[in-house]
Protein backbone atom coordinates (compact mmCIF):
# COMPACT_ATOMS: atom_id res chain seq x y z
CA UNK A 1 0.00 0.00 0.00
CA UNK A 2 1.76 3.06 -1.41
CA UNK A 3 -1.01 5.85 -2.17
CA UNK A 4 -4.41 7.35 -0.95
CA UNK A 5 -5.82 4.66 -3.56
CA UNK A 6 -4.24 1.54 -1.79
CA UNK A 7 -5.55 2.58 1.93
CA UNK A 8 -8.89 3.22 0.28
CA UNK A 9 -9.16 -0.17 -1.60
CA UNK A 10 -8.10 -2.07 1.34
CA UNK A 11 -10.52 -0.27 3.99
CA UNK A 12 -13.46 -1.46 1.03
CA UNK A 13 -12.54 -4.77 1.32
CA UNK A 14 -12.04 -4.32 5.18
CA UNK A 15 -15.60 -2.76 5.44
CA UNK A 16 -17.10 -5.54 3.27
CA UNK A 17 -15.65 -8.32 5.24
CA UNK A 18 -16.67 -6.58 8.27
CA UNK A 19 -20.20 -6.49 6.96
CA UNK A 20 -20.47 -10.18 6.12
CA UNK A 21 -19.29 -11.11 9.66
CA UNK A 22 -21.87 -8.74 10.62
CA UNK A 23 -25.01 -10.78 9.02
CA UNK A 24 -23.64 -13.68 10.52
CA UNK A 25 -23.82 -12.31 14.36
CA UNK A 26 -27.32 -10.38 13.73
CA UNK A 27 -29.21 -13.36 14.14
CA UNK A 28 -27.67 -14.72 16.97
CA UNK A 29 -27.85 -11.33 18.84
CA UNK A 30 -31.80 -11.28 18.22
CA UNK A 31 -31.61 -14.33 19.20
CA UNK A 32 -30.30 -14.00 22.48
CA UNK A 33 -32.04 -10.72 23.49
CA UNK A 34 -34.46 -10.95 26.12
CA UNK A 35 -35.98 -7.17 25.83
CA UNK A 36 -38.16 -7.34 22.49
CA UNK A 37 -37.07 -3.98 21.32
CA UNK A 38 -33.63 -4.73 21.34
CA UNK A 39 -34.35 -8.29 19.54
CA UNK A 40 -36.37 -6.00 16.82
CA UNK A 41 -33.53 -3.74 16.07
CA UNK A 42 -30.93 -6.54 15.69
CA UNK A 43 -33.63 -8.09 13.43
CA UNK A 44 -34.21 -4.71 11.55
CA UNK A 45 -30.71 -3.62 11.03
CA UNK A 46 -29.42 -7.60 10.04
CA UNK A 47 -31.57 -6.24 6.82
CA UNK A 48 -30.57 -2.86 6.45
CA UNK A 49 -27.28 -4.83 6.58
CA UNK A 50 -28.01 -6.80 3.73
CA UNK A 51 -29.11 -4.01 1.79
CA UNK A 52 -25.52 -2.59 2.70
CA UNK A 53 -23.54 -5.13 1.44
CA UNK A 54 -25.45 -4.94 -1.96
CA UNK A 55 -24.49 -0.67 -2.06
CA UNK A 56 -21.09 -2.03 -1.24
CA UNK A 57 -20.58 -3.91 -4.49
CA UNK A 58 -22.20 -1.35 -5.97
CA UNK A 59 -19.26 1.12 -4.83
CA UNK A 60 -16.85 -1.86 -6.05
CA UNK A 61 -18.46 -1.70 -9.29
CA UNK A 62 -17.76 2.09 -9.56
CA UNK A 63 -14.02 2.61 -8.96
CA UNK A 64 -13.60 -0.50 -11.40
CA UNK A 65 -12.89 -3.19 -8.91
CA UNK A 66 -14.45 -6.31 -7.80
CA UNK A 67 -16.11 -6.83 -4.68
CA UNK A 68 -14.09 -8.61 -2.27
CA UNK A 69 -13.13 -8.90 1.56
CA UNK A 70 -9.99 -9.09 3.72
CA UNK A 71 -10.11 -10.56 6.96
CA UNK A 72 -10.36 -7.20 9.68
CA UNK A 73 -9.34 -8.18 12.82
CA UNK A 74 -11.07 -5.44 14.85
CA UNK A 75 -15.01 -7.09 13.75
CA UNK A 76 -13.16 -10.38 14.75
CA UNK A 77 -12.69 -8.91 18.06
CA UNK A 78 -15.78 -6.61 18.45
CA UNK A 79 -17.85 -9.86 18.01
CA UNK A 80 -16.04 -12.21 20.01
CA UNK A 81 -16.94 -9.97 22.90
CA UNK A 82 -20.07 -9.81 22.07
CA UNK A 83 -19.84 -13.84 22.32
CA UNK A 84 -18.65 -13.38 25.43
CA UNK A 85 -21.55 -11.38 26.83
CA UNK A 86 -24.17 -13.92 25.71
CA UNK A 87 -22.36 -17.08 27.11
CA UNK A 88 -21.31 -14.99 30.57
CA UNK A 89 -24.32 -12.48 30.89
CA UNK A 90 -27.85 -13.51 31.60
CA UNK A 91 -31.52 -11.45 32.72
CA UNK A 92 -31.15 -7.37 32.25
CA UNK A 93 -27.26 -7.69 32.49
CA UNK A 94 -27.08 -9.67 29.28
CA UNK A 95 -29.60 -7.14 27.34
CA UNK A 96 -27.44 -3.73 28.74
CA UNK A 97 -24.07 -6.00 27.57
CA UNK A 98 -25.71 -7.12 23.67
CA UNK A 99 -26.50 -3.38 23.00
CA UNK A 100 -22.83 -1.76 24.56
CA UNK A 101 -21.64 -4.60 22.58
CA UNK A 102 -23.87 -3.68 19.20
CA UNK A 103 -22.89 -0.03 19.98
CA UNK A 104 -19.25 -0.64 19.35
CA UNK A 105 -19.81 -2.42 15.97
CA UNK A 106 -21.91 0.67 15.27
CA UNK A 107 -18.76 3.16 16.32
CA UNK A 108 -16.28 0.80 14.51
CA UNK A 109 -18.90 1.24 11.60
CA UNK A 110 -19.03 4.63 11.36
CA UNK A 111 -14.93 5.64 11.75
CA UNK A 112 -14.63 3.48 8.72
CA UNK A 113 -17.46 4.99 6.89
CA UNK A 114 -16.76 8.43 7.61
CA UNK A 115 -12.84 7.78 6.39
CA UNK A 116 -13.83 5.53 3.35
CA UNK A 117 -16.22 8.33 1.79
CA UNK A 118 -14.07 11.75 2.32
CA UNK A 119 -11.34 9.20 0.72
CA UNK A 120 -13.61 8.68 -2.29
CA UNK A 121 -14.51 12.38 -2.17
CA UNK A 122 -10.60 13.34 -2.57
CA UNK A 123 -9.83 10.46 -4.97
CA UNK A 124 -12.76 11.95 -7.08
CA UNK A 125 -14.89 8.89 -6.85
CA UNK A 126 -18.32 10.93 -6.63
CA UNK A 127 -20.45 7.68 -6.83
CA UNK A 128 -18.74 6.07 -4.26
CA UNK A 129 -19.02 8.76 -2.03
CA UNK A 130 -23.02 9.04 -2.41
CA UNK A 131 -22.82 5.83 -1.67
CA UNK A 132 -20.91 5.45 1.34
CA UNK A 133 -22.17 8.24 2.91
CA UNK A 134 -26.04 6.47 2.52
CA UNK A 135 -24.48 3.65 4.87
CA UNK A 136 -22.56 5.88 7.18
CA UNK A 137 -26.07 7.77 7.57
CA UNK A 138 -27.52 4.43 8.47
CA UNK A 139 -24.63 3.74 10.64
CA UNK A 140 -25.53 6.92 12.60
CA UNK A 141 -28.93 6.25 12.84
CA UNK A 142 -29.06 2.75 14.27
CA UNK A 143 -26.44 4.12 17.05
CA UNK A 144 -29.17 6.94 17.64
CA UNK A 145 -31.76 3.95 18.09
CA UNK A 146 -29.58 1.97 20.42
CA UNK A 147 -28.62 5.24 22.47
CA UNK A 148 -32.67 5.58 22.74
CA UNK A 149 -33.26 2.10 23.99
CA UNK A 150 -30.37 2.17 26.54
CA UNK A 151 -31.12 5.15 27.71
CA UNK A 152 -35.19 5.41 28.33
CA UNK A 153 -35.72 1.65 28.55
CA UNK A 154 -32.58 -0.92 28.60
CA UNK A 155 -30.44 0.93 31.23
CA UNK A 156 -33.27 1.45 33.51
CA UNK A 157 -35.02 -2.28 33.96
FE1 LIG B 1 -23.19 -2.00 8.53
FE1 LIG C 1 -10.95 -3.55 10.04
FE1 LIG D 1 -24.28 -1.33 11.45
Amino acid sequence: MKTLADVFEHTLQDIYYAENAITKALPKVAKAATYAKLKKAAEDHLEETKGQIATLKKVFTSIGKKAEGEKCDAIEGLLKEADGIMKEASGTALDAGLLAACQAVEHYEIARYGSLREWAKVLGHDEAHKLLSEILDQEKATNNKLTNLAVTSVNKS
